[in-house]
């Protein structure tokens, strides 16, 4: 019996654990990783096509965006999930393979310009659409026997619709052991969906520690007024809303304000404006959301969907699906709000919204969730006065506006909670998913603040829950050039390292470009490099 660390090993993505038990073997989580990765993950100790089943936390891409590529390696098990979870999963694993295509097929295009050889995608649509039928879906609070010797049971854990810590049974030649995985745990009090529910035993704890180091400065989050504000301020002045924001989760939320805004009346003079969710990927998560998910749901939402009243629709919706309908939103000078995605204007249909909006002092860029250093949502926040976008450079001379969301995830505060929930001490608590030295620093609070024994793995690290020793351990392998002074940096060396990693990118997406542009590209960058080497 024995498991072994992969992924989000003192790092925040990638979600991926194994165990074998009693001849079998399972995942719990099949996670990609994204953006910047700082160390190796660990090769899996058995063919992909030995796994039996894998258990899913959540539909977050960090937790299953790697499920397609566990098909083409040969995986044929089950997949077990909540039901809003797999539901979701359809939505997010068809969009990232979609994604995964369309890059290739763009490199691809340079490539056979630069008489360079193709490459393949990392999976196709196919490969998604074929894993999707391995899930079984599950209820939540329900013991699942997966097989003799194994089995679940999924508790909310209040992160997304769906999302959800697995308890694990395990049993091998008579001896039984409970392992807890806690899956991204929630904040308290999100809107919509309940709070993270408790665990009170376990032999072994598996933690994320994402918050680990920092308390969300806004606790009770309750935004409607200054939203319904923002709101009254730009129709005012004639101009239009533009709200960048996640397809799944965020974009519900921001929903659920609007609809309390009108039925409250809280922005005069407009009564009926217009409100477009222009994504494609967001109208279907919106329509997981609009289905009946009363265990997935807070009191609050179980008693507007008693009486009739759906928490993600209101009059004056319009949602956008085909390119024309998103093009039309732009043509039409009636002031309106406009939600659309992606959260940090990276990528998406939001990029044409702010083309067309930026420039006029009128409108509003009402950012209402996390924005990542290296972002172009980040640098309007940071006070950019000019950006490009689509090849032409537009002026920023719209309102930008920030409102504090309610994070998705728990504080340090939050993840001690849940942690000191626990009545009987682990035998080891296992502080996964956070960044580097959070991971090490959350082990040492939770020593020093519960007595339990707490300890961050590194990826291929190897543990036996039998006998409760470590059977290998490993430490950290940088991914290529990361020192270890670059895993320390933080604050504006970080910025700086985004800034280069963002220049790499540039580089690579100009690779099969004109000879006279690459000579110019390369003759910048040597003369601001002569310009700082000191
Ligand atoms: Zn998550
Ligand atoms: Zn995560």
């Amino acid at each position: 019996m024995k498991m072994t660390f992969i992924g989000a090993d003192h790092e925040v993505t990638g979600s991926l654990h194994l165990v074998e038990s009693g001849g079998r073997v399972f995942m719990v989580d099949c996670g990609m990783e994204q953006g910047v990765n700082l160390y190796e993950n660990a090769p899996l100790p058995v063919p992909y096509s030995k796994v039996d089943y894998v258990f899913i936390t959540h539909a977050h891409i960090d937790h299953v965006g790697m499920l397609p590529y566990l098909y083409k390696e040969g995986f044929r098990g089950q997949i077990f999930s909540t039901r809003a979870t797999a539901d979701l999963c359809e939505i997010m694993l068809k969009d990232c393979a979609h994604i995964q295509e369309q890059d290739t097929e763009w490199k691809n295009r340079k490539a056979k310009r630069a008489g360079k050889p193709e490459t393949e995608p990392v999976y196709t649509m196919a490969d998604a659409v074929a894993v999707l039928d391995l899930f079984v879906p599950c209820d939540y609070d329900q013991r699942i026997k997966v097989c003799d010797g194994i089995e679940i049971r999924f508790v909310d854990v209040g992160h997304l619709l769906g999302s959800a810590s697995v308890e694990i049974w395990l049993t091998e030649n008579g001896e039984e052991r409970k392992i807890v995985f806690s899956g991204d745990i929630g904040n308290k009090n999100k809107p919509l969906i309940r709070s993270p529910q408790y665990i009170h035993s376990a032999d072994y704890v598996v933690m994320e520690s994402t918050y680990g180091d920092r308390l969300h400065p806004d606790k009770n989050g309750d935004h409607v007024e200054e939203f319904a504000a923002v709101i009254q301020r730009t129709l005012d002045r004639g101009g239009n809303v533009v709200i960048p924001a996640f397809a799944v989760g965020r974009t519900q939320e921001v929903l659920n304000y609007i609809r309390i805004i009108k039925a409250d009346g809280l922005v005069k003079n407009h009564s009926g404006f217009p409100v477009y969710l222009d994504s494609p990927m967001a109208v279907e998560a919106t329509q997981v959301f609009r289905e009946n998910r009363m265990d997935c749901f807070n009191d609050e939402t179980k008693k507007l969907l008693k009486k009739g009243i759906n928490p993600c629709s209101f009059p004056g919706l319009h949602l956008s699906i085909t390119s024309e309908e998103s093009i039309a939103i732009n043509t039409d000078p009636e002031p309106k709000v406009i939600i659309s995605a992606s959260g940090m204007c990276d990528a998406g249909r939001v990029r044409h919204h702010l083309k067309h909006n930026l420039w006029r002092p009128e409108c509003t860029i009402l950012f209402a969730g996390y924005q990542a250093v290296g972002t172009l949502g980040r640098s309007l926040i940071e006070g950019r006065d000019e950006v490009k976008l689509f090849g032409e450079t537009i002026e920023v001379k719209a309102e930008i506006d920030k409102i504090e969301g309610i994070s998705g995830h728990a504080d340090r505060d939050g993840l001690l909670e849940w942690i000191g929930a626990f009545m009987q001490p682990p035998k080891k608590v296992f502080i996964v998913h956070g960044d580097d030295d959070v991971c090490d620093r959350f082990a040492a609070k939770v020593h020093e603040q519960f007595g339990f024994d707490a300890y961050a793995p590194w990826s291929g690290t190897t543990f036996d829950l039998l006998t409760g020793e470590f059977v290998k351990i490993t430490e950290g392998i940088p991914v290529r050039k990361a020192t270890a002074a670059q895993r320390k940096v933080s604050g504006i060396f970080a910025n700086l390292l985004a800034a280069a990693e963002r220049l790499r990118q540039v580089v690579l997406h100009n690779e099969g470009g004109a000879n006279r542009d690459l000579q110019k590209f390369t003759n910048e960058i040597n003369k601001l490099c002569d310009r700082w080497e000191r």
